[in-house]
């Protein structure tokens, strides 16, 4: 699943439509995509896996989900979700979601929750994190309204980085090791974004489908971990469990 990181790049990627009308729409996808036609993109946004196209009233929201993929002037032979012509070229979307938003796009999202948005906020992301003491730690990193954008791999990054182990709780936490997970959250967003851009980024991983810790030289654990049951790999040896 593309995660936070992946969805700036698509942003950043399809700016050349911003301000363009829609001369054509066409897709599969069943949320009345018709109503597209003629309608000028005012912006794109992003809201961690959330891919936003902004008009006037309303904001298409593109999921990409497990599989979805998206194509820029050039178009893949299955049929496209949601495929959007301007005059200056083409945005064609496959195997996504696709959702209408009503109204102001700012009635719909907490841009502090984002951990690559300019209105980022620790400080409230520790607020909502004491509110579960008795969650672990792997469980509450994938949780997009605390940390919107993250992942489960940078959520095995992050937790490699600060010697955590997975399954610690997170009311065994000191403040300071909370502090260091949250801003890891946000710094480690913006180093996969120039590593994905640069098609670097495995090459970086330091835990994530790892073997061997890299400061230990010992075996890399792997387990589903959590209430999510998501993969988790870290070293028992070096991240530290918090019960
Ligand atoms: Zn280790």
């Amino acid at each position: 699943m593309p995660e936070g990181p992946s969805i700036v790049i698509l942003k950043e990627a399809v700016q050349q439509f911003a301000g363009h009308e829609i001369i054509a729409v066409s897709g599969n996808s069943k949320s009345g995509i018709d109503r597209l036609k003629d309608q000028t993109v005012i912006a794109f946004k992003s809201w961690g896996k959330h891919f936003l196209i902004c008009f006037e009233e309303f904001t298409v929201k593109v999921h990409l989900l497990m599989f979805g993929t998206y194509r820029i002037n050039e178009r893949k032979e299955n049929e496209p979700r949601l495929s959007m012509v301007f005059s200056n070229g083409e945005l064609n979307l496959y195997t996504c979601s696709i959702t209408f938003l009503e109204g102001d796009v700012n009635l719909h999202y907490d841009w502090s929750a984002d951990v690559m948005n300019e209105n980022w906020n620790p400080k409230a992301a520790k607020k909502k994190l004491k509110e579960f003491p008795q969650q672990m730690i792997c469980d509450v990193l994938l949780d997009q309204n605390i940390f919107s954008g993250v992942g489960n791999i940078i959520k095995n990054e992050i937790l490699y980085r600060t010697f955590v182990h997975p399954e610690s709780l997170v009311g065994k936490l000191s403040a300071a090791k909370l502090t260091r997970i949250i801003k890891e959250c946000s710094v480690y967003s913006f180093e996969f974004l120039e590593w994905k851009k640069v098609y670097e980024l495995k090459k970086h991983w330091l835990a994530y489908t790892k073997k061997l810790c890299l400061r230990c030289d010992l075996p890399i654990q792997y387990k589903h971990t959590g209430s999510r049951k998501r993969r988790s790999f870290y070293c028992p040896n070096c991240q530290k469990l918090y019960l």
